[in-house]
Parts: structure tokens; C-alpha cells; sequence
């Protein structure tokens, strides 16, 4: 009886330590950066609890799970409607508001007949630091050659 009720109180206090830790960043973090700085204040804490917590927020619209092809999941805790746009360098992704999504929603209704109750969009591109680190790159690139 009392470790039942220490374990759900401790699920409980896992759970809002890591939800404020997910409210407390402006940003997408995963899993693995969560889990990195939930440790400094709860160092016990294993990463398996973290990923778990984190799916279990998501899957009550605490915060949201951005899922992308190839790389980790990102979790956000701008729980609305928004889109993002995402480095396919670095993996940065940043909030952006784009009203043509909301036009693009009604042309998917017309030609599929669905009715559509949430979209996403993602713009997948270079983030300003991947472009300057591309430039660089390609200038180091021709002066080595030149060099040669
Ligand atoms: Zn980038
Ligand atoms: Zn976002």
C-alpha cells in the first residue's frame, strides 16, 4: 500500500518536473536533451522515465511531439496550431505562423473530401548559421584548391 502510493507520487512529481523543464524552454528539444537537463536537477532520474513521461504528456495534449522522417522526435510546448520550419542541416527547428497553410487546408478538403481536423506544415531548409557554415565551406574548398 504505502510503495504503491510513493511510486504514483513519484510518477506525479517525474512528471511535473519534466513538463516545467519542456514549459521552461523556448524552443524543440528531444528526448536525449530533455533527459540531459532534467539530470542536473533530479540526477536519478533514467532516461527510459524522461522518454515515456514526455510520450504520456504529449498523448494528453500537455505538449506536442513534432516527429520528423529520419531524426528524433521534438517536443514543443506551444500545444496550438503552428507550423515550423526545420534545418536539414542541424535539425534547428523554429515556430513560424503561415496563413497560406490555412488556405492549403481547404484545398486538401476540395480534392481528397475529407474533412480535415488538423494540419501541420513543416519548411525543411538551412538555418542562417548552416548557410554561413555552407559559404565558408565552399570558400575554404576553392582556396584549397587553388592553393593546390
Ligand atoms: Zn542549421
Ligand atoms: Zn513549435
Amino acid at each position: 500500500m504505502v510503495a504503491e502510493k510513493s511510486a504514483s507520487y513519484r510518477n506525479t512529481t517525474q512528471r511535473a518536473i519534466i513538463l516545467a523543464e519542456v514549459e521552461s524552454y523556448d524552443g524543440h528539444l528531444t528526448a536525449g536533451e530533455i533527459f540531459e537537463r532534467v539530470r542536473r536537477q533530479y540526477p536519478t532520474i533514467a532516461y527510459g522515465t524522461v522518454y515515456r513521461t514526455l510520450h504520456l504528456l504529449a498523448e494528453h495534449g500537455l505538449i506536442q511531439e513534432l516527429t520528423f522522417a529520419d531524426q528524433a522526435s521534438r517536443f514543443d510546448k506551444r500545444v496550438e496550431r503552428h507550423d515550423h520550419v526545420h534545418c536539414t542541416d542541424c535539425g534547428i527547428i523554429v515556430d513560424v505562423d503561415v496563413p497560406v497553410a490555412l488556405m492549403a487546408r481547404h484545398v486538401a478538403e476540395e480534392q481528397s473530401e475529407f474533412t480535415i481536423t488538423s494540419h501541420h506544415t513543416v519548411f525543411n531548409g538551412l538555418c542562417r548559421t548552416c548557410q554561413g557554415a555552407r559559404n565558408t565551406g565552399l570558400r575554404a574548398a576553392s582556396i584549397s584548391v587553388r592553393a593546390g
